[in-house]
């Protein structure tokens, strides 16, 4: 990526002045504005905009205002507003003390351009770009990644709610073009049903009674269908996403008995990934982390994490809430190489990291990934006496498992397991187990003999030395370094907003995410600029007290 010369638009005379008066010792947007120019030009905007005519507001100032707003957590009328009133906005973009702005309207339209174009990342990459042209970050660095959860905008709907709400979202849109064709043959009673929100309070109470509700909606909604498929309807109305999301929620929530709609049974319901739970956000997903659930997605923010370096967010990846973690691991390798920011180091948690991912990340592209291996989960492993994985011998050359009472393994089946990854299954001798004395050690199956299931050599080995390495105090000073992430998504969520998203939609949200992780940024790089230190973490003064020095010990946050 070449950089654009800067600054393409000199700051007005009379604009320099008045801000150097109100703000003698300068402030943030004022040594961003000395320090990095404009970041943006208009050339990185330029196939999102007609060649004819001029746009108002030139593209680059447009990209600066909507990271101003997300460093201030403001609306788009606020930021309009502080376009018109606020000397130190005028001076980061170059406009005149008299401009008199734009109206608030042109953000949302800016943002849409933004996504269609595909643009969001470009909006964080280019301020990377001049970051490590200053020399504040750099490639083969450590890095660290975490995620949160993300709530739509939304308001959560049980089951029922979710379908009365589906089917009422396509009337209203119905309702909206073809007024006149929808009265013709709706029925009163839909009125009473569907003219205001559905909500728990008014819902019938009990299993059959809301079944039958559930089933009555369901015919209505299988009406409405049938209605707008029909020769009768304008072509136009399959075409509206609120129709076509009711059709798509029809086909997961219910099925024809005996030419009967019926309310589908809870395990016979598509899979939550492919399930919506609300009509007015619809791409918004169920996810479930620990004991924390919700409705929405997820975002994960890498950051660089070196020592005595600025710390800056270096990628952003927004994902439906139902998308583990794991899948996300490979994606953001494959983007921070292009951006030629690869890390040397990965630190990650559990959910980042599995041997395959392990052995991938460190031969393709030299990076290695640090997170704690999943412990053995077996009841083997957890009972002291007890006979687990480790406790086998394995002899890779001649295919066969010695156990500890030193009886060989019967057979060796190489197979798949549930995910298609490639496994060994091992099972021992019927009769040996059954005549064992130590059965009760090893398999708790009255009348299987003990099986085992290995990963191949090289992911089996490397699973092992990593759950040994993982107990070493040295791998574990060094991962401590990963719990200052958590501190930067508090910073996300405290200070700009992250828990909620402003937008509907996986892509808005997306752009939302990308513009609260370089609001971030300009907040980092002007604290370093101006002095301010890393912050440490809170202790209480209790935990001061504890002789434990683990408790005690502080990493670098931000
Ligand atoms: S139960 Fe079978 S595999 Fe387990 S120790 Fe006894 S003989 Fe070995």
């Amino acid at each position: 990526m070449s950089l654009h010369p800067r600054p393409i638009d000199p700051i007005p005379e009379a604009t320099a002045r008045v801000a150097r008066q109100a703000f003698p010792k300068g402030n943030r947007y004022i040594l961003l504005r000395d320090e990095l120019g404009t970041i943006y030009t208009d050339v990185e905007f330029a196939p999102l905009f007609s060649v004819h005519g001029q746009s108002a507001l030139s593209p680059w100032r447009l990209a600066l205002i909507c990271v101003m707003q997300f460093l201030e957590d403001l609306t788009d009328r606020q930021a309009a507003d502080a376009v018109r009133s606020r000397i130190d906005w005028k001076y980061l973009l170059s406009l005149d003390l008299g401009d008199p702005g734009f109206d608030f309207s042109v953000l949302s339209e800016f943002r849409n351009r933004i996504i269609a174009g595909h643009l969001e990342q470009r909006l964080l990459d280019q301020l990377l770009e001049q970051c490590k042209q200053k020399g504040w970050i750099k490639e083969r660095g450590k890095q660290r990644t975490d995620s949160t959860h993300v709530l739509a905008a939304i308001r959560t709907l049980n089951r029922l709610e979710s379908i009365g709400e589906t089917l009422r979202a396509a009337l209203n849109a119905v309702a909206t073009v073809e007024p006149e064709w929808l009265k013709g043959w709706v029925s009163s009673a839909w009125f009473e049903r569907y003219g205001r929100p559905v909500e728990e309070y008014r819902l019938p109470k009990g299993k059959e009674a809301r079944q039958t509700y559930a089933e009555t909606i369901g015919a209505d909604g299988m009406d409405l269908l049938e209605q707008v498929w029909s020769e009768a309807a304008p072509p136009y109305l399959r075409e509206i996403p609120a129709v076509d999301h009711l059709r798509q929620t029809w086909i997961g929530q219910f099925w024809v008995d005996n030419g009967h709609l019926r309310l589908r049974d809870a395990k016979d319901l598509p899979p939550v990934g492919k399930r919506s739970n609300s009509p007015y956000d619809p791409e918004a997903r169920y996810g479930n982390k620990r004991s924390t659930t919700w409705t929405g997605y997820k975002v994960h923010l890498t950051e660089t994490c070196d020592a005595d370096a600025m710390h800056l967010v270096t990628h952003v990846i927004t994902s439906t809430a139902n998308v583990p973690d794991i899948e996300q691991t490979e994606p953001i390798h494959q983007a921070l190489k292009a951006k030629r920011l690869l890390p040397r180091e990965h630190l990650v948690d559990a959910g980042y990291v599995d041997t395959g991912l392990f052995m991938t990340s460190r031969k393709t592209d030299g990076i290695e990934l640090m997170g704690p291996m999943r412990p053995n989960g077996s009841w083997q492993a957890k009972e002291a006496d007890a006979y687990d994985l480790s406790q086998f011998h394995i002899n890779w050359n001649t295919k066969k498992v010695t156990c500890p009472q030193g009886k060989k393994s019967k057979s060796w089946t190489p197979t798949k397991d549930a995910w298609g990854n490639a496994v060994i299954y091992v099972k021992f001798s019927r009769t040996h187990c059954r005549l064992c004395q130590y059965r009760t050690h090893c398999t708790r199956c009255a009348t299987e003999p003990r099986s085992l299931t290995l990963r191949p050599k090289a992911a089996h080995q490397l699973l092992h030395s990593m759950r040994h390495q993982q107990k070493t105090l040295e791998w574990q000073q060094q991962y401590h370094q990963r719990a200052g992430v958590e501190g930067t998504l508090s910073q996300g969520i405290e200070c700009f907003g992250l828990r909620r998203t402003r937008y509907i939609g996986l892509a808005k949200t997306h752009l939302q995410h990308v513009l609260t992780g370089i609001a971030m940024n300009i907040t980092r790089i002007t604290s370093w600029l101006t002095g301010i230190p890393h912050v440490h973490t809170r202790i209480s003064r209790f935990a001061t007290l504890a002789d434990d020095s683990s408790l005690c010990s502080v990493p670098n946050l931000l």
